[in-house]
């Protein structure tokens, strides 16, 4: 049995520039001290979540991936299942290989895991519908398939916290597991997600009191982690990252996109609103968004569709700076799917789903794509993420500017001693 260990907590919407802060905070302190870090991770289009997380433990972008949204094109329906299951990717992912290797694995809320008990030791994915209303916890830990090992686990957890997926008790809740799964397992592998600085980013903007105080949370929650592998007796053999998904940028609107194309004849609609059928419609990501044709390989409605938001683009009024064709995305930035355009928002707008008036709409705290910031936004634009790394692995000192997202699979495989050919991207030059 391998006795290397590796810990990776992705602090949801972490930027570099949060460390100005953060390196006042004992936990976030050590790690700088004793670290190396990689400034600035380019990440992968889009810039949300569940397509990132997908691409971090693939190392793959999210053409191969399959997730290239939060959640599925399904126009009319308001709250679609967010992308979870990590079957649903064609590709291996890092607990493929590790499990290959001999080595166990566990996890805690990384998003699109749900259902990959076969190669994860001690899993709890995401816990979606943790909470809801008339809904029993231990449950919902059965529906979303955490791993009957840890269920005990999980049952003392949730009589210190009560059991929701609202910040930041979800986050103290899930690493308060995480840690006990690392006391009780000790396993080779630990991915965990906490995501108060994203809700704090999305609720109050990219940079405010709130955010400095989620930041303070988080840094709780690195040192709940680093007590746990003293208690297990396993920290000087584990190697602690501390990464990101993604930034975010102050929006002032979102913008209906699909107001225009229902008005261009696009999208029909009866006399309430209700959605009576499309040939063109925009499904957002934010800070981005996906046009889809009923018919893609109808040239005449292809050509129509790409003139009219070409034209939107040139008047510079509706919130849209680029259309990039399926063809340009996928070289451009990996992404690939059954869309037929994708659009990057200017710099202050966000893209909206709703095809009814009125086309400007305000902040949204109800759905983090209209929020104060939100992301989604092409990955070159805004504060980027960061990664910061210490451990016997780790060279200590080194300050790499830039890196890309898609080099993290590698590190990782790398730090472990493993094999992991599919990773497409280099380890970070620190790792010995
Ligand atoms: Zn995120």
């Amino acid at each position: 049995m391998s006795d290397k260990h590796l810990v990776v907590i992705s602090v949801d919407a972490l930027v570099f520039e949060d460390l100005e802060y953060a390196k006042t905070l004992p936990n976030f302190a050590r790690i700088l001290k004793n670290g190396s870090i990689v400034e600035r991770v380019r990440t992968i289009w889009p810039s949300v979540t569940h397509p990132v997380h997908a691409s971090i433990i693939t190392g793959q972008p999210s053409g191969v991936t399959t997730i290239i949204n939060n959640t599925p094109f399904e126009p009319g329906n308001p709250s679609p299942v967010w992308f979870n299951m990590m079957h649903q990717m064609p590709c291996e992912t890092i607990f493929h290989a590790a499990h290959r290797a001999g080595l166990t694995s566990a996890v805690c809320c990384w998003p699109v895991t749900e259902g990959g008990n076969d190669v994860v030791d001690y899993l709890v994915p995401e816990l979606f519908g943790l909470g809801a209303p008339g809904s029993d916890p231990m449950e919902v830990l059965k529906e979303r398939g955490v791993s009957e090992c840890v269920m005990d686990i999980m049952k003392e957890t949730f009589e210190v916290y009560e059991p929701t997926t609202r910040h930041p008790v979800y986050d103290e809740l899930e690493i308060y597991s995480a840690a006990n799964i690392i006391r009780k397992y000790k396993p080779n592998l630990m991915f965990c997600h906490p995501g108060y600085v994203d809700g704090e980013r999305h609720r109050t903007g990219l940079f405010t009191d709130a955010v400095e105080n989620s930041l303070r949370h988080t840094d709780k929650c690195l040192g709940m982690m680093l007590d746990a592998l003293e208690d297990a007796g396993i920290a000087d053999k584990t190697d602690f990252i501390v990464c990101s998904d993604h930034g975010q940028m102050n929006i002032v609107r979102s913008v209906c996109i699909n107001v225009f194309l229902a008005e261009a004849g696009f999208i029909k609609t009866d006399e309430n609103g209700g959605l009576v059928s499309w040939d063109a419609m925009m499904h957002s990501s934010g800070m981005s968004g996906y046009v889809y044709l009923s018919r893609p390989d109808d040239e005449k409605l292809k050509g129509e569709v790409g003139g009219l938001l070409r034209k939107m683009v040139d008047d510079g009024i509706y919130g849209l700076d680029r259309v990039y064709t399926r063809e340009e995305a996928k070289e451009k930035y990996g992404v690939d799917g059954d869309f037929s355009f994708v659009l990057s928002a200017d710099n202050y707008t966000s893209l909206h789903d709703d095809w009814r008036r009125p086309i400007v709409r305000s902040f949204d705290p109800t759905d983090y794509r209209y929020g104060r910031a939100t992301h989604g936004h092409s990955p070159e634009k805004g504060p980027q993420p960061t990664l910061l790394a210490m451990g016997p692995s780790i060279e200590p000192g080194v300050v790499i500017p830039e890196g890309h997202i898609l080099d993290h699979a590698a590190t990782f495989a790398k730090i472990l001693g493993i094999d992991f050919p599919q990773a497409q991207g280099t380890a970070a030059a620190f790792v010995k």
